[in-house]
């Protein structure tokens, strides 16, 4: 056929959309992307035409290519994942998860109205953060606490509110980079305080920041290294000691601690940070932190201390901008009320229990992956045979966290027929989506961050994978 007949042979956009399929497309879809899909399809047809390459094809061909594209334009963008990394805290995948409780009071409070800014016992205008600040204060022992948009907003009005224009005394120890894009001198720049560097990078000393105090000093600042660690000839002030400076010189002591440790890790052998308790006591006048880090709530940041510094951070103007909405406010105050039972916080907040898991437990939860993938695979010798439980160790999260490893187990995967590259691809790009990780030459399904409910979905994701 020349290529003139074949190109009237292509069917008009009109024609298909007012076709059968057209009619049920525009029922199931956005006509914006049923159209573009059409045209997209039609246009490549006349492209392969025109180049010569066409060859006939079937009808019935054309539509399933239309419908794949107006799939794939009109899917949710946000997807949820399995992840069997073992990283707890992954901040690529969205850090901690709300248990199912939390999510029932957010649909709650976002889906209709709610006393957020009203004070229903005197029938007028409210305060948005009292329906934390007392959780706050129980909790941590300070005086007075509020929360903003995250650990990077927290820090800034901080800075801005109590240091604008004035010093603020930083170890060189501890200008630190979080990742992405929050650096201590960046940040310190932007919120308009001066940035007073003193000590070293491996050592700093009290007299170092006794001989930066000037009339002119805001803040002593202490950054915890959340994401490296310094090793052997190093010194820095604890917080008791900063705090002593502070008493001393009449200066706050300000610490911005990262994760936000509500409970004492350390019998479980978990060193990362000291607890916000533990600083609040050690006598920091004001600490910032993550909510969803090891707090386990929603993304948020808090900032805890002194009732007339939280006050000042509280009546800045930018305070407005970095406002957390009513679904952040109902999730972290329901997280919080987890704390007031150390018990109940450990069991019923995701990333704490994952955390705390028994390793045995873990192993358990693998051992039935690997049973569940060995049966769907059949009588396969060399695909089941590639499949096994082994102890592993999974790192917690990234930040604080990245350098406590923990004892876990994984189900390591080898298949036969494809490689370990394409099995990964594969799961990626499957649904639902999975994770995780390669190792040598084998995938590697971490089960401590498998749900248990996931397990059967990740299972079928997988068999499908290596088939
Ligand atoms: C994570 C972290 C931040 C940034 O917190 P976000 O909640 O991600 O904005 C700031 N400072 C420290 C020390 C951190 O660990």
């Amino acid at each position: 056929m020349d290529k003139k007949k074949l190109l009237l042979s292509l069917p008009a956009v009109d024609e298909i959309v007012k076709s059968k399929v057209g009619i049920e497309w525009l029922r199931k879809y956005p006509r914006v992307y049923v159209i573009r899909a059409i045209r997209e399809i039609i246009q490549r047809k006349r492209k392969t035409i025109l180049g010569g390459k066409y060859e006939m094809d079937d009808p019935s061909d054309l539509l399933q290519e239309i419908e794949r594209i107006i799939e794939k334009l009109s899917g949710f963008n946000l997807q949820p994942v399995i992840n069997a990394t073992g990283v707890v805290i992954h901040t690529n995948l969205g850090r901690s998860v709300l248990s199912e409780e939390i999510m029932k009071r957010v649909s709650m409070i976002a889906g209709g109205y709610s006393n957020l800014e009203y004070d229903i016992d005197k029938g007028e205008r409210g305060k948005r953060y009292s329906h934390v600040q007392g959780l706050l204060r129980e909790i941590t022992g300070a005086e007075d606490g509020i929360i903003v948009n995250n650990n990077a907003a927290a820090v800034f009005i901080s800075l801005t509110a109590l240091a604008k224009g004035r010093e603020v005394i930083v170890s060189r120890g501890e200008l630190v980079e979080i990742g992405g894009s929050f650096r201590i001198p960046d940040v310190m720049a932007s919120s308009g305080a001066i940035l007073k560097e003193v000590g070293t990078t491996n050592k700093t000393h009290a007299y170092d920041y006794e001989r930066a105090v000037t009339d002119n000093t805001a803040l002593m600042l202490k950054v915890h290294q959340s994401n490296f660690r310094m090793i052997g000839f190093t010194e820095a002030l604890s917080i008791e000691e900063m705090a002593a400076l502070g008493k001393k010189y009449s200066v706050p002591v300000m610490f911005d601690l990262g994760s936000g440790c509500l409970i004492d890790l350390k019998p479980y052998g978990i060193h990362i940070e000291p607890t916000v308790q533990e600083m609040i006591k050690a006598g920091a006048d004001i600490v910032t932190f993550s909510g969803d880090k090891l707090l386990g709530g929603p993304q948020a940041g808090v900032i805890v201390g002194k009732r007339e510094l939280i006050e000042k951070i509280a009546k800045n103007p930018l305070m407005r901008a970095v406002r957390v909405d009513k679904m952040t406010l109902a999730a972290f105050e329901a997280t919080l009320r987890y704390y007031l039972d150390e018990g109940v916080a450990k069991e019923r907040i995701p990333t704490v229990s994952m955390l705390l898991q028994d390793p045995e437990k873990i192993k358990e939860k693998a051992k039935k992956i690997a049973r569940m993938l060995k049966a769907g695979l059949g009588v396969d010798g060399a695909q089941t045979a590639g499949i096994n439980v082994i102890e592993d160790v999974s790192q917690s999260g990234g930040g604080a966290l990245a350098e406590v490893p923990l004892r876990t187990f994984v189900v390591s995967v080898m298949p036969s027929a494809i490689s370990i590259n394409e099995l990964e691809v594969r799961l990626r790009l499957g649904r639902p989506h999975v994770i995780a990780r390669i190792r040598d030459a084998a995938l590697l399904l971490d089960a401590r961050t498998v749900k248990t409910e996931e397990i059967g979905p990740l299972v079928q994701a997988v068999r499908a994978a290596m088939n």
